[in-house]
C-alpha cells in the first residue's frame, strides 16, 4: 500500500501513520522527522534547514526531492509506505509521480485529513514527545496518565521549536498557501479520499482503515 497523508500541520498525520505503520508493517516517511535528524546531526545541511523550519517556512523542494529519491528506494519500502509532511507543493507532488511513475510503484491512496482550523491550534501549542519512547503526546488531550508515565520514568516532555504562536501561524499560512492545492490535484487523480480527523486517535484511525479498504 502506497499512501500519502494530506492535512494541516496538527491534524494527526504522525500519529496515526505511526499506528499504520505497526498494523500494516510499511515505513512511516516522514519529511519532518528526517530534516529534524539532519538538524541533530548538525550537518551543514541541516543549519540550512533549521533557519526555514524554524520559522514555519518550507525547505526547498529539490532538497526535500533528494531525501525522498533516497528513502523510497530503501528495502523496508519495497511492499509500501505512508508519507507523511510529503509532498507538500504543486511540484513535490508532480516530482513524486514521476519518481514512483520511474520505479512502477504508483501512488495508490492520498488521504485527506480534514479538520477545524481552531482545533489545530490547541493541538500544535499542546504538542509534546516522550524523551524516551518517542510517544506523542499532548497537554491538553493526553492522559494524565500518559503524562506521568513519560515523566516518572525520567523522560522529559519535549516540545517541538516550531510549535510555538507565532511559528504555528505562519506554519498554517504556509499550508494553505502551498499544500491546499494539492487536494484538487489528487482529486483531479481520482486518488482522494478525505476523512474526518476530529475525535480520537483510535476513532479517526478506523476512519482512515475503513477509507483504505
Ligand atoms: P513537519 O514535521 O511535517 O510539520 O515538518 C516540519 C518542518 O520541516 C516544516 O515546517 C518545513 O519547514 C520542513 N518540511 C517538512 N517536510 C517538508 C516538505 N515536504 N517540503 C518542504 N519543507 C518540509
Amino acid at each position: 500500500m502506497r499512501i500519502v497523508l494530506l492535512g494541516a500541520p496538527g491534524s494527526g498525520k504522525g500519529t496515526q501513520a505511526k499506528k499504520l505503520m505497526a498494523d500494516r508493517n510499511i515505513p512511516q516517511i516522514s519529511t519532518g522527522d528526517m530534516l529534524r535528524e539532519a538538524v541533530v546531526n548538525g550537518t551543514r545541511f541541516g543549519l540550512k534547514a533549521k533557519a526555514l523550519m524554524d520559522v514555519g517556512n518550507l525547505v526547498p523542494d529539490e532538497v526535500v526531492l533528494g531525501i525522498i529519491s533516497e528513502r523510497l528506494v530503501k528495502v523496508d519500502a519495497e511492499n509500501g509506505f505512508i508519507l507523511d509532511g510529503f509532498p507538500r507543493t504543486k511540484q513535490q507532488s508532480l516530482d513524486l509521480e514521476n519518481l514512483l511513475d520511474q520505479m512502477g510503484t504508483p501512488l495508490d491512496t492520498a488521504v485527506l485529513m480534514n479538520i477545524d482550523f481552531d482545533i489545530l491550534m490547541k493541538r500544535l501549542t499542546g504538542r509534546r514527545t516522550c524523551s524516551i519512547t518517542g510517544k506523542l503526546l499532548n497537554v491538553y488531550f493526553s492522559s494524565q496518565e500518559e503524562l506521568d508515565e513519560c515523566t516518572n520514568a525520567g523522560g522529559q516532555l519535549v516540545h517541538r521549536e516550531d510549535d510555538n504562536e507565532d511559528t504555528i501561524g505562519n506554519r498554517l499560512y504556509v499550508y494553505r498557501k502551498n499544500t491546499e492545492p494539492l487536494i484538487n490535484f489528487y482529486r483531479d487523480r481520482q486518488k482522494l479520499v478525505t476523512i474526518d480527523a476530529e475525535g480520537s486517535i483510535d476513532e479517526v484511525y478506523e476512519r482512515l482503515t475503513g477509507a483504505l479498504v
